[in-house]
Formats: structure tokens, sequence, C-alpha cells
């Protein structure tokens, strides 16, 4: 971020203000963590503060402080909106153009408070303050980044840190992908020190599967699992069907196309599974394999070099243009 505009923005919450916070749909750890974990610190600035995400998120995300004030523009669209038009400040985290918020994205663009964008997502778009770092492990670090910059992260309480240990430990696939630094232990480190339970966090977010989840994902390995050898590629599909013979509940697929990805020559996988009528995609890659790119030029998605999502109406024609297109991307 810029120094004007780290100023300008300093002097802008040097007085209490109406300030909402907005992350992408189908929110993960890292956007409540890095949303909750803002919201936390602003109220305690003295700011009246409102996260309001696109829809809901999974229930082992539902522990963070502040947790139970989150607005689900989807189910309280008035609510969100008369809020939104209040706002005097935005803060839009862990994503990076309006169109990843879905169908609040017109009631952010209609308001004419500033948007601040904090994220790491590769291509962003620019909005009236800008702090985004795509070689950041997560949004949840720049966000305490961001406080560092603002002179306040001795304002880190441990809810606060709590958040922001959950958003950087599950972005990071628990501290082991190649964009974790030794900058971000410094910093989980410190969240640490502000009284974090390293345990308890992994506990509430990972050992909290219901039997039917564990199944779905049995399921997925044993009788779903494709792999393409050629292209040292694997995928699992899934159909709505099938999510309802193992009593889906948001979440519950979080995670299994890393199981793909895991398999000894693997360097690209991906999950494709049908929800709401749609195909709903989860690529990851080793190296510098991007999916990212994979995601922008057919899927109409994008993220990272080696974790994207994207969509497409169709399963069959979606796994068949994965099929063709993936050559272009292995070299
Ligand atoms: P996941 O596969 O875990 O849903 O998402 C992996 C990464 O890709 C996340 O950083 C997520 O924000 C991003 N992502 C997921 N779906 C989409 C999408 O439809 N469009 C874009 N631009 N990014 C996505
Ligand atoms: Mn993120």
């Amino acid at each position: 971020m810029k120094a004007e505009e780290l100023n300008q923005l300093k002097s802008f919450l040097s007085v209490p203000r109406r300030i909402v916070i907005t992350t992408h749909k189908g929110p993960d750890g890292d956007a409540m963590g890095s949303s909750l974990g803002l919201a936390n610190y602003l109220q305690t600035k003295g700011h009246i503060v409102s996260v309001i995400t696109p829809n809901d998120y999974p229930i082992f995300l539902k522990w963070m402080k502040g947790n139970d004030d989150v607005i689900e523009y989807c189910y309280h669209e008035e609510k969100a909106k008369r809020i939104t038009a209040k706002a005097e400040l935005i803060f839009c985290l862990d994503f990076n153009t309006l169109s990843r918020i879905d169908t609040y994205a017109p009631v952010v663009e209609s308001s004419k408070a500033p948007k601040v964008l904090i994220d790491h997502h590769q291509q962003p778009d620019i909005f009236d303050y800008n702090f985004s770092d795509t070689t950041a492990c997560s949004t949840a670090q720049l966000i305490f980044e961001f406080l560092e910059l603002l002179g306040d992260d001795h304002l880190i309480t441990q809810d606060i840190a709590e958040c922001l240990y959950a958003g950087i430990m599950t972005d990071t696939g628990n501290f082991k992908f190649n964009s974790v630094t030794s900058k971000t232990h410094q910093i989980v480190s410190t969240l640490i020190e502000k009284g974090v339970r390293n345990d308890w966090v992994y506990d509430k977010i990972h050992d909290n599967n219901s039997v039917s989840r564990l199944k779905l994902l049995g399921y997925c390995l044993n009788e779903k699992l494709e792999v393409l050898p050629e292209f040292n590629a694997a995928y699992i599909c899934l159909t709505e069907e099938e999510l309802k013979r193992f009593n889906f509940q948001k979440g519950d697929t979080e995670g299994v196309v890393n199981y793909a990805l895991s398999i000894k020559g693997v360097r690209v996988a991906a999950f494709f599974v049908q929800k709401d009528g749609i195909i709903k995609i989860s690529f990851r890659s080793k190296g510098d394999i991007s999916v990212n790119q994979l995601s922008r030029d057919h899927f109409g998605g994008g993220g990272h070099i080696n974790a994207a999502g994207g969509a497409s109406s169709d399963m069959d024609t979606a796994v068949q243009t994965f099929k063709k297109v993936i050559s272009n991307y292995i070299n």
C-alpha cells in the first residue's frame, strides 16, 4: 500500500466510522479469519462494523469471535443493503474482483463509500485503496501486516490472533505451501504470543468431521478417483445426487481435491461438484503449473498459481474440457 494511501486511511479511521467488511462467495478459513480478525480490531477502535458474506460457510468456521453477528447476504438482503448504503468505508477481503461476491456485488458497487482491497489473489482489480500482495500466503497475513502499518499490532487480542491464525493455517494447508515464508512463521510466532491456542484452532477446523463426511471422502477415493497418468493429472467428480446420499453439509467436500494431488507423480488435480445446478470446480497443482491460468482460460475462474476455482454449466463438458486442455498447462 502506498504511503499516501495509508496516511489517508489512517486519518479517515481516526474517528469512529460505519464500516462494512465483505469477502468472497463460499467463504473459507482465510475469508472468515481475515474478516473477523479485522472486524474485531476495528471494533476495539470504536468503529461500527458489519461483516457481510455473500452466502453461508461451513460450521467448522463458526467459532470465531463475532461470528454470530455475520450477515449472510443471501438470507438477509434488505438488512445488508441498508447497512451497506450507510457504510462510510468498505473492506473487500480475500478476493480480487467484485464478481467474486456474487449477487452482493451490485450493492457494494452502488455504494459511494471508498473500497479498500486487501487480498493475495492473482490479477487484482484496482480499488480506491489497494493492499494486494500476490506472493502472500493468505489475506490473514496481510491483515496482520496492515495492523502493523497502522501501528496497532499491540492491539491484537487473543480473539483477533485466533481469527488470523485460522486464516493463515487454512490457506497454507497447515503451513506446508511454498507461499509460507520465514515472515509467515514470525507472524504466527507473534500470534501465539498473543494467546493463540494452536492445537485448539486446529481441532475446531480439522477434527470436527461428521461420520457421513468421512464416508463421502471414502466414496470419492474408492469409487470416483480418476487418474490420467499421461498428463500427471487426477480428478474426482460428484453429482448432487451423490452429495445427498452422504447427507452433504456445507464444507464437506473441502480438501477432497488435495487427495487427488497427493498421488505420486500427480502434478495437477481437479474436483468437479454439482451444486445448485452448476458445476463448481477446484483445481490444485504443483510447481509452475498455473491452474489460475487454466481456470481463467476455460472455466471463467481464477485464484492462485497452485490453487484456483472455476465453474461450468455441465459436468461432461467440464471434464472433457479439462482432459482436452490439460496438456497445454503441464509443461
Ligand atoms: P477452492 O478450490 O478452495 O474453492 O478455491 C481455491 C482458490 O481459488 C481460492 O483462493 C478461491 O478464492 C479461488 N476461487 C475459487 N473459485 C473461484 C472462482 O470461481 N473464480 C475465481 N476468480 N476464483 C476462485
Ligand atoms: Mn485466501
